[in-house]
């Protein structure tokens, strides 16, 4: 599932490609998302421009003047880019699963999801004026690269919180954007094990935490995200970031310190941690 770099990595890419482009034409196929565009959307979006390309939590948003379009990648969504008609009926002829695209004269911008657990949304801008606060009226939790997430936030977040640290950083109500790869890597980097109950953790664990989440996740963004199975860049380009991983897919021992890694079910999610190093 595309985490915060992966969806920050798409923005950066696509805005240089569809920023001040006019939206000349949009499809969707019959088949249902988590949400998907109506015919009156499909209308509205005609003829528009559009004036940026964002991100809040693992949303994509493109930003037009009365409204946001909102893209969720799900489980296994990504865009991929046709640069002219051609590519884009060779793109639709070889893959099954693109349920959407936007037309942009000569390039198009298709929305690729098998497993259909994504969506696309419009949200009218009357009385949300930046991205930022599409937050509350999405219930996300803090952007864990903000000023706001800080070690005293977080402390004051965890008290008497007694579900484990792993789920609560996963839990997109509370910090937006951090999935299992990088809730895994900045509790190994932080050397907190993942099954400790929220409140437990120190102020100084708190620190450590903040830090390390917001090292790994803008390293990431740096490398162009985590390539897995389920997500590449708009030509199909992989994020070198997995080659970074610590412990997230590891197998054998700690890198650290030789002792062979503990793998456990955690909130449904296999989680791999040290059980020297992290407590
Ligand atoms: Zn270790």
């Amino acid at each position: 599932m595309p985490e915060l770099p992966e969806v920050e990595t798409v923005a950066n890419t696509l805005r240089p490609l569809i920023q001040n482009a006019i939206i000349t034409n949009v499809w969707t196929s019959n088949l249902r998302m988590r949400s998907q565009l109506s015919e009156i959307d499909k209308q509205l979006l005609l003829g528009k421009k559009i004036y940026g390309v964002s991100r809040t939590g693992k949303y994509l948003i493109l930003e037009l003047f009365e409204w946001y379009l909102l893209i969720h990648f799900g489980m296994s969504g990504r865009l991929i880019v046709a640069k002219n008609l051609q590519e884009k009926e060779y793109i639709t002829k070889s893959l099954n699963h693109i349920h959407m695209y936007l037309n942009f004269s000569n390039k198009f911008v298709l929305l690729h999801d098998p497993r259909r657990f994504g969506g696309v949304r419009m949200i009218s801008r009357i009385n949300i004026k930046t991205p930022a606060d599409l937050s509350a009226l999405l219930n996300l939790g803090l952007e864990p690269l903000s000023d706001r997430f800080c070690a005293n936030r977080l402390f004051k977040m965890t008290r008497g919180v007694t579900r484990n640290i792993k789920i609560f950083l996963m839990d997109g109500k509370q910090i937006a954007g951090v999935g299992n790869i990088y809730a895994t890597e900045a509790l190994f980097r932080a050397g907190i094990i993942p099954t400790i109950a929220c409140f437990k953790l120190s102020i100084s664990k708190c620190s450590q935490l903040v830090a390390c989440l917001k090292t790994v996740l803008s390293n990431a963004i740096s490398k162009g995200g985590s390539s897995l199975r389920d997500f590449s860049g708009l030509e199909g380009e992989r994020g070198s970031f997995v080659d970074e991983h610590l412990i997230y897919g590891k197998k054998e021992s700690c890198v650290i310190c030789n002792t062979e890694l503990v793998k456990k079910t955690i909130g449904q999610r296999a989680t791999t941690f040290c059980p020297r190093c992290q407590r």
